[in-house]
């Protein structure tokens, strides 16, 4: 394989991991956040978080065959970066409308109002991948207009059910937007957002159902910590220009950090949430566009520090 799990340095974090002991997950409500996340206690919110996690992904530019940069755009007069800029603008349909997202309601919404969620203060929809995300919400749309349960149903069943969380994966990962991922990262991500948010809207009682969440910047500081090893200097070179790579050579990566993060998991007792909300906050300092801040990482000590290395450049719905 090309792309192996270094034994030893997860064997490191696992350690730093225990000795930090439990980080608190974060809890997707708007508390530190400004408004970016519906606030807690309203209507509307277990339909938002369905409609808006399906659409975690592809929010950087491609120029010339490599990474060009994140995507940045204004909301409400805050340039809001990548994942932000979904989150503030379902926000934003969400205060107008909290029931927006609810089956009546983004079925009367028609193509144009589904057009309109995704745009800028300039009225323009910035997303790289709009048609990939157009076509999702046409086929959530059917779906939720098919489904014998809503989304807030579906949870509820799941709740009842002896294991919740695996009862919810099952059901949620049938709804288009999820389903398509065998390594189901928006799935999971979709299920700690019900976990941890102040609602506590899923009742996890099985936490040994979840699954490492593998999105890009966990795969970049995957590489840069060493927590993974790529053997291929090809592949190596691929990375460190920012290049397009394959999908074979994708896969290869991302299955290696899985398996890195689920060993993580294990070794250190900590839980899944917060380990990705650990690496989610560490791209700050090991940021895509800035040279990383080695000196004021917590994890310096023992990081391998590849800095050149990226994340795969491969354009994917899945994160
Ligand atoms: S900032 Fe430096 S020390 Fe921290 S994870 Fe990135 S490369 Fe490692």
């Amino acid at each position: 394989m090309p792309v192996r799990v270094n034994e030893v340095r997860v064997r490191r974090f696992a350690e730093y991991f225990a000795e930090i002991g439990q980080v608190s997950p974060f809890d997707f409500c708007s508390a530190g956040e400004g408004t970016l996340f519906p606030v807690r206690g309203c209507a509307g919110v277990i339909d938002y978080f369905f409609f808006v996690t399906a659409h975690q992904f592809g929010f950087w530019h491609l120029d010339g065959g490599r990474y060009g940069g994140p995507m940045i755009a204004p909301v409400d007069g805050v340039p809001r970066k990548g994942s932000d800029f979904i989150v503030a603008c379902a926000t934003r349909a969400w205060n107008r409308d909290p029931l927006f997202f609810a089956r009546e309601e983004l079925a009367r919404a028609g193509e144009e109002g589904w057009a309109g969620i995704f745009r800028d203060d300039a009225g323009v929809n910035p997303l790289p991948m709009w048609p990939e995300h157009r076509e999702i919400i046409q086929r959530y749309a059917a779906w939720l207009r098919a489904a014998p349960r809503p989304p807030a149903e579906l949870v509820a069943a799941a709740n009842a059910a002896p294991e919740p969380l695996k009862a919810f994966l099952d059901e949620a990962g049938k709804v288009p937007g999820y389903a398509e991922d065998p390594m189901r990262k928006k799935l999971q991500l979709l299920a700690i957002i019900l976990e941890n948010r102040p609602e506590h809207f899923l009742r996890v009682t099985d936490p040994w159902n979840h699954r490492p969440i593998i999105d890009y910047h966990l795969q970049r500081s995957a590489l840069r910590t060493g927590l993974v090893d790529v053997d291929d200097a090809r592949v190596l070179a691929d990375l460190e220009a920012r290049r397009l790579v394959s999908a074979d050579t994708e896969q290869d990566i991302r299955s290696a950090v899985y398996h890195a993060v689920a060993r993580l998991v294990e070794q250190s007792g900590m839980s899944v949430a917060a380990i990705d909300y650990f690496f989610f906050m560490n791209r700050t300092r090991c940021p895509e566009m800035r040279e990383p801040d080695c000196p004021s990482c917590p994890v310096r000590e023992f990081c391998a520090r590849r800095t050149k290395l990226f994340q795969p450049v491969f354009r994917t719905e899945a994160y």
